[in-house]
């Protein structure tokens, strides 16, 4: 398991490395002006980053530890073992789709994202910047599906990977080209439909919900048709950016939604 978490952490690592170097050297939209914004969002993610081997991981250990069945039962192997995977996998990218359009549906939970949708830039760093309640609340819902499903832990961990390393790509602030773009966007998620779901225009915020698979948008009618643009507005409509202790605290301020 040890293995796994390490080989996890440098996947994502390189993956978080190369586009933050490729977004600065070949940029889809102005860069942030502001050294301040790093530090924020790299604040989120210390935060985060201290919190997750404490609280998060044990959550999800919880779940993985006490299904309400057990799969070994099925002796799966082989081919059929990697089609399992993969189906769980593909479960788990739904779970995150719903539970994501639940964080803007519902009031409390849309306070402790409105910190992720406050960033009035994006690129790979807005992908680490989330109230850690958001992190913590995330982690204990997920716990429904890995329970009723008794998914494995491996299974979990190389979704996080997966899940990380996609936020990493659809926050990125890189240029691609067109036809290539075009193409991948059928089936994940790209800059060019994520950045639209962080234009600070309340309707296309809610909309754009996947995270992997850009299917899932098509499916459930949450795909805006709104087409990115290089000087598009980013942010939280009517809202603005916080400092670092604001956003910690914004969760539990009086606000109008
Ligand atoms: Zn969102």
């Amino acid at each position: 398991m040890n293995d796994l978490l390490l080989a996890k952490s440098i996947f994502v690592g390189c993956v978080f490395l190369s586009l933050f170097v490729a977004e600065r050297i070949i940029r889809a939209a102005p860069a942030a002006p502001s050294a301040k914004r790093l530090f924020r969002n790299g604040g989120l993610w210390l935060v985060a980053a201290i919190a997750s081997p404490l609280i998060v991981a044990p959550i999800t250990a919880l779940g993985a530890n006490n299904a309400i069945w057990n799969r070994d039962v099925f002796l799966i192997s082989g081919a059929t073992a990697t089609a399992v995977l993969i189906i769980d996998l593909i479960i788990l990218d739904l779970w995150t789709y719903w539970l994501h359009r639940a964080y803007h549906r519902v009031p409390v939970m849309w306070r402790l994202h409105e910190v992720h949708h406050r960033d009035e830039f994006l690129d790979t760093t807005s992908a680490v910047r989330f109230h850690i309640l958001e992190i913590i609340l995330s982690a204990s819902l997920r716990l429904i599906p890995i329970a009723l499903l008794a998914t494995p832990l491996t299974t979990v961990i190389i979704f996080e990977a997966l899940l990380l390393s996609a936020a990493f790509f659809h926050h990125s602030n890189i240029k691609m080209p067109a036809p290539l773009e075009r193409a991948l966007s059928w089936v994940i998620v790209t800059p060019s439909i994520h950045w639209v779901h962080h234009h600070a225009r309340r309707s296309d915020t809610d909309s754009n919900y996947a995270s992997i698979l850009s299917v899932w948008d098509r499916v459930f009618s949450s795909r805006s048709r709104t087409k990115r643009t290089e000087n598009m507005k980013i942010g939280a409509e009517g809202v603005e950016e916080l400092s670092f202790l604001g956003l910690m605290l914004s969760p539990f301020m009086r606000r109008r939604r």
